[in-house]
């Protein structure tokens, strides 16, 4: 990959970073805490506990996907980013265009 791809890549990764962590920031009141004794009624707290576990859900993956942005990061001033975790090739740049958080080729993934 030529250094103008991967600063590239890098760029796209930083803005995917930013945008993951602002969207936590507005989800953390969200996934709080439901209170049980609050005065709604039974139907109304079951879609509040839906709606908690479904921001919950969500924000454990913007918290996955973050590690792997981190890790793409690092693999970037390691000079390994864009190489198959698994077999070591080369990973498609169109697949990088799409996520450039992918650790593993087509064929691997
Ligand atoms: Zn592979």
């Amino acid at each position: 990959m030529t250094p103008e791809r991967q600063a590239h890549f890098r760029e796209r990764l930083l803005a995917l970073e930013k945008e993951i962590q602002v969207d936590l920031v507005a989800s953390k009141d969200a996934s709080g805490v439901v209170e049980l004794d609050t005065a709604i009624g039974r139907l109304s707290r079951m879609d509040a506990m839906q709606n908690q576990q479904m921001a919950l859900e969500l924000r454990r993956r913007q918290e996955q996907q973050l590690q792997r942005i981190t890790n793409a990061l690092k693999r970037i001033t390691q000079n390994r980013y864009g190489f198959c975790g698994r077999c070591k090739q080369p990973i498609a740049e169109e697949r990088l265009e799409i996520s450039p958080d992918a650790v593993m080729c087509v064929r691997c993934a």
